[in-house]
């Protein structure tokens, strides 16, 4: 996955904004993907998933991209009280509210914190609220008491939001997916190697890459605590309808997920599912189709940190202007994979 996020930061590409950081081994300063100054050369990078652990390996923050600031730093005051206001606050306030809170009007409330902050007080509060869902789960509440505490009106909604259609439910989330088993097999394809993982309810994580050892690597570091068997016979069914459809012979698979979403990526990733093969649509559209017109940046996160190659198929996104943008798995495969598609249908 090393060389895609190198990709993204020789684009400078936002949607990894937030994703990853890279240090670079000569000048000793670690950056965002965004980050202005002079790209570096590939083998004197190296890609932290915090800036804390950057600075725990020796290297020290860039003056320029300022990886360290928060998303509301060096925002007028209002706007930092705003945030605080959304982040304390028991239940989400309605949009007046807020901007009675913070003394401006409810129109440039709502402009200037959803152009800062990059997405809308109403998306912010619901990703705190998610985020605290997770965090109740992980230490151990159960998950009526995590839905209470997290302001969410009925554990039902939790489901309805961050579950339906997705895979994994809030029960299984606490604990890291300790205990649970995850099956895999390492197919080669007309892409290159591609891995497929599986719990026993269904996909939970699909990769392309150069090097079996890396998939290998990234699936662990994606599932740290849970049991992973290399087992080929588990997942041949995925593996083989994947292999037939990137070879041109056969259908876009849709095959049973099983993954962990926040109610965000969720509604993201499920849209996904419904660009048919051959088609694409932006990053901004898909925000539109959403209902949340202001929502493209948290869109292009959504897509950049999808789990499931191919069978929630964020290639199908690309930048307005008709740019690639950034692929997990590597811009290029992108498009050969929309290439491919195109050719089928
Ligand atoms: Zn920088």
């Amino acid at each position: 996955m090393n060389s895609s996020y190198y990709d993204a930061l020789s684009q400078r590409d936002p949607a990894f904004d937030g994703v990853f950081f890279y240090a670079v081994t000569t000048t000793g300063v670690y950056c965002r993907p965004t980050c202005k100054s002079r790209r570096p050369l590939e083998r004197n990078v190296r890609f932290f998933a915090e800036t804390a652990t950057a600075r725990a390996a020796g290297f020290r923050a860039c003056k320029r991209c300022r990886p360290d600031d928060g998303a509301y730093d060096a925002q007028p005051e209002w706007l930092t009280q705003a945030c605080r206001f959304l982040e304390l606050a028991e239940e989400a306030p309605t949009l007046d509210e807020l901007a009675a809170e913070v003394g401006v009007s409810r129109a440039h409330l709502q402009r200037t914190f959803t152009k800062s902050i990059g997405v809308s007080p109403r998306r912010y509060a619901a990703t705190l609220r998610e985020a605290r869902l997770r965090t109740s789960l992980r230490s151990g509440a159960t998950v009526s008491t995590a839905t209470y505490e997290s302001g969410f009106g009925s554990s039902s909604r939790v489901y309805e939001s961050a579950a339906a259609t997705i895979g994994m439910t809030p029960a299984r989330y606490r604990g890291g997916a300790s205990g649970m088993t995850v099956a895999y097999g390492i197919v080669s394809s007309a892409l290159g190697p591609v891995l497929v993982a599986a719990t026993d309810r269904g996909i939970c994580h699909v990769a392309l890459g150069e090097d079996e050892t890396v998939l290998e690597h990234d699936l662990r570091a994606s599932f740290p605590r849970a049991t992973l068997e290399r087992a080929e016979d588990r997942v041949e069914s995925a593996t083989s309808a994947l292999v037939r459809y990137l070879s041109n012979g056969g259908p876009w698979p849709q095959l049973p997920l099983d993954v962990r979403a926040t109610a965000f990526q969720a509604r993201v990733w499920e849209a996904l599912t419904h660009i048919a093969p051959g088609a694409t649509t932006t990053y901004g559209e898909l925000a539109r189709a959403l209902g949340d017109p202001n929502a493209t940046r948290a869109v292009a996160r959504a897509c950049a940190t999808n789990p499931v190659a191919l069978l929630i198929p964020c290639h199908r996104v690309i930048a307005k202007n008709g740019d690639m943008r950034g692929y997990r798995w590597g811009v290029d495969r992108k498009s050969r994979l929309l290439d491919l598609e195109r050719n089928a249908s």
